[in-house]
Parts: structure tokens; sequence; C-alpha cells
């Protein structure tokens, strides 16, 4: 009888398109699929609640996916190094096949578990385009900055098309696998998690669904739209990516030569850059990139930071944003630059706080896009937003969400603001009651950010 293989699934949580799995069935074996909850390996980076929530239905799909193909999911708790040698003595497994780790810690546990193993562990590459060691300058470094990397990236398209899914998968019956419902992924006392499942389908066939009504609505008025909050105007691929649902292949051959392709596939590039940059900095997530930010004057302010969190700062844009955030588990992306912005240059709280609240409440966090994009607005990463680039919130709002729908969406106590204080009510002559007023005056915060960065600067000098 030919012994069986494990497939390790983690952030590759799909049929189409994924090479591991494809590897795993053209051996000929009995394919045992394996999803390993591993909270010990990440540190301080295991999932947050709102990518637990996800992680739950997620798999939910996955397994009923694999079942009606033949092969059965199972489920194990413990460090991934441990839990798959386990499965291995187990079942009597040749060859274990894996999608690739861009993680820090997720690339020394798959070290580990390497060593660890008696059959062969072959990685695949599941979730970019290009693995981060193919874009590299001329002179063999990794780009620091977008544009370069990204034209590097375009000198490689044609991209091969995507794989197709398996029809039929022969799997490995008779394996124990933990009950996903003893997991506790998804909250209960309270449960938050009604917007969430209000607002997303999560699963391979959620991404798809996703993707097509975006070829039909959206990608046409992309480049137009994507900066308006209050329109749908993105993809929201961006949880489904996170967890590999959906490839980033797959997404840019349907999108194809659409006019309105260009900008869309340089935002899926900023995706690219950003894991190549925490392959190459592994301490991407906790270090500025620019070292001397390490010396930065933040300040301990618990209150500012409660009043961001919970979308009370008076300031419109930013409230809305982190009650969007709150409630959807998902910000558009310029709030999501306003909302940085302000918590780190007006309120001068550290980027990593900032980083910490994202990365427990996104559906889409993920470890890669969520550091390089905080170092970005703080002005310390690669190809960063200059110190000096404050952006005003109301003046953000006032450009890009004119009639104030985006922010009475989320903010409804100013619903009935007029247009011309939607974004400033302090300024009206009837500020609504139950709307807190700003808790710092912008122009002050501005300053006060302006000259913590001068002192900075200089000390670097
Ligand atoms: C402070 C901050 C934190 C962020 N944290 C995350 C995070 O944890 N996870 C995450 O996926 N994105 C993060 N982003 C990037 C961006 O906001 C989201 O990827 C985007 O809003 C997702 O929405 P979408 O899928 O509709 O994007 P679309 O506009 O439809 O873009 C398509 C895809 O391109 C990629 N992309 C788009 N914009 C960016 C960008 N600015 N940087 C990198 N990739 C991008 C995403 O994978 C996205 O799904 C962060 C941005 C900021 C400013």
């Amino acid at each position: 009888m030919t012994s069986p293989v494990i497939l390790l699934l983690r952030r590759e949580l799909r049929l189409a398109d994924n090479p591991a799995l494809l590897a795993a069935v053209a051996s000929g074996a009995p394919v045992l699929p394996v999803f390993v909850l591993d909270d010990a390996s990440p540190g301080a980076w295991q999932a947050g609640g709102a990518s637990r929530w996800w992680l739950h239905h997620s798999l939910t799909s996955l397994a009923t996916d694999l079942a009606a193909c033949g092969a059965t999911l199972v489920l194990r708790r413990g460090p991934i190094d441990v839990e798959i040698p386990r499965l291995v003595a187990e079942i009597g497994a040749d060859a274990v096949h894996a999608g690739m780790p861009t993680e820090p810690w997720a690339r020394e546990t798959y070290h580990r578990l390497r060593a660890a193993l008696t059959v062969k562990l072959t990685v695949h590459e599941t979730s970019l385009l290009f693995h981060p060691d193919r874009i590299k300058t001329q002179a063999g470094t990794a780009y620091g900055v977008f544009t370069p990397f990204s034209r590097a990236c375009l000198a490689q398209f044609p991209l091969a098309p995507p794989l197709r899914a398996p029809a039929r998968i022969a799997g490995q019956n008779g394996v124990r696998s933990d009950a996903l419902d003893d997991w506790n992924l998804c909250p209960t006392a309270p449960d938050w998690s009604a917007g969430l499942q209000a607002a997303w389908s999560p699963g391979e066939a959620g991404a798809i669904a996703r993707l097509t009504d975006f070829l039909a609505d959206g990608v046409a008025g992309y480049a137009a739209q994507r900066d308006v909050p209050a329109v749908d105007g993105t993809s929201r691929l961006s949880p489904h990516l996170a967890w590999g649902e959906i490839s980033p292949r797959q997404i840019l051959h349907a999108v194809g030569d659409h006019p309105a392709r260009a900008k869309f596939v340089s935002e899926v590039l900023w995706r690219e850059f950003a894991a190549n940059l925490l392959w190459q900095h592994q301490d991407l997530p906790a270090t500025p990139l620019r070292r001397e930010f390490t010396a930065m004057n933040w300040r301990d302010d618990r209150a500012g930071l409660r009043a961001w969190q919970r979308g009370q700062t008076g300031i419109p844009l930013v409230d809305a944003g982190m009650r969007q955030l709150w409630q959807t588990g998902w910000m558009h992306n310029r709030v999501r630059m306003v909302a940085a912005s302000f918590l780190i240059k007006h309120l001068l709280i550290p980027w990593q706080v900032g980083e910490a609240w994202f990365w427990d409440t996104l559906v889409d966090a993920d470890l890669a896009q969520n550091a390089a994009s905080w170092q970005w607005v703080a002005g310390c990463g690669a190809d960063a937003a200059p110190y000096f680039r404050i952006f005003n919130p109301a003046l953000q709002g006032a450009r890009f969400d004119p009639d104030g729908a985006y922010v009475r969406r989320f903010v409804p106590e100013l619903a009935d603001m007029a247009d011309r204080f939607v974004h400033t009510p302090w300024l009206a002559p009837n500020p609504p009651r139950n709307y807190p007023a700003p808790i710092i005056d912008l122009a002050a915060g501005r300053d006060r950010a302006l000259a913590a960065f001068a002192d900075l600067k200089q000390g670097a000098a």
C-alpha cells in the first residue's frame, strides 16, 4: 500500500492555484490535509480576534470543499514542528508538502520542522507572485524603493496561468481531528462578530464571489474611486488574500488587460513589496527601518489611545474609520492612512501600538503589510512618507468625503450636520452634544509633531 502524504495548510486555505496541494495529489499517494493551530510559535503575533473569527469560517468552508473532492481536513493544535512530526509517525506518511512561510516566526518554525522530520518537507510558493529572492537589484541586493521594485516585477510578466483545483483527491481517512468548535475561535461573551458576519463571506467560494463582483462593478472605476471611502470602489479582497483563499496570480489573471488594470496591479505589487521587506528585515514589525527613529520621544497617552481605539477622538474621519474597523473588521485604505497618521503624529503615540491594535481588529491582518504600512506612515520605513507629511484629517475628509457620506454612515451623531461642518463639527454654530469635542487642536498637534520629528533629525545629524 502507498504511504500517505501530509499537506500542511496554513495561509493557503484554497483548492485552486495551490501548488502544494497539486504536488501532494500528483504524488499519487493518499493525501491528508492538515491545519495546525499554533499559538505558541508566533509569540506576540498569534492571530488576533478578528483573524480568529475569519479563520473559523474559512476552515469550515475549506473542510466542506475538501470533502467534496474526497479528502478530510484534520485539525490539530500545538506547535507545528511538534504536531506534524507526530502525525507523520501516526499515519506512516512519507512526505510533507506545505506553502512557503513568510513571517519570521513561521520561517523559524519550518526550519525546526525540517530538522525534526524523518521524511522530506517540500515547500511551495503559494501566497506571493514571486519568491522574494527572485526580485533583486542588478547588484543582487533587495529593493528599498517601490517604483524600481514594481518595474522589476512587471518585467517578469506575463504571469503563468493559475493552476486548476483538482477534481478528486484520494484522501487518507480515519485520522483523529480536533473539533473546530472546541478551538473557540469565535467570540462569545460578548459576541462582537455580527458586523463581520454581515460584511464578509470567508472561504474560497466567498473570495471568488468577491472577485467576480469586483470585475463586474469595480475594476473599471478603480483608479478614480479607490480613494473615496463612501463608495465600494476597491476589491475588498484583502482578507481573502491574507488567508490565501485566493492567490494574487488568480486575481491578476482574472483582471486581465482591462484598461484600469495598471493602478490595481500596482496595489497588488505593494503587497509583494511589503512581503519582500519583511523577508529582508525580519524585525520589521517591531523595529524602525530607519534606526534613528528608535530615539523618538513618544508620549504615553492612554486616554488618547483609548479615544482613538473607540472612535471617540472628536475628529470625524478618524472616528468613522476606527468605527468601521470595529464594526466590520476592515477600514478603507485612505482612512487607514489618516487614522494611523493621527495616532503617530498628532497624538505622538508609537506606531507599534497602532500596529498591534490593527493586528487584533483587522480581518485582513497581515504581518508584512501591517508593519510596512505603519512604518510608511510613521516615516521610518522603506520609501516612506516624509516625517513632515502630516495628514490633516479635516482636509482629507473635505477632499475624499466631500458630502460626508462616509462619516455620516459610521458616526451617526453627525448624520444631520451641514456638509460644510461635517468634518469640522467643532466649528458649527451648534455642535452636536452627543459627539466629543476634538481631543487635540489639529494645528497645535501638527506643530508639536513637527517639533518632535525635527528634534529627532537634529539628534541624528
Ligand atoms: C496603517 C495601515 C495598515 C495596513 N494593514 C494592512 C494589513 O494588515 N493587511 C492588509 O492586507 N493590508 C493592510 N494595509 C494596506 C491596505 O490598506 C489594504 O490592503 C487595503 O485597504 C485592502 O483593501 P482592498 O482589498 O479593497 O484593496 P484594493 O485597493 O482592492 O487592492 C487590492 C490588493 O492590493 C493590496 N494593497 C492595496 N493597497 C495596499 C497598500 N497600501 N499596501 C500594501 N498592499 C496593498 C492588498 O492585498 C489588496 O487586497 C494597511 C494600510 C495602512 C495604511
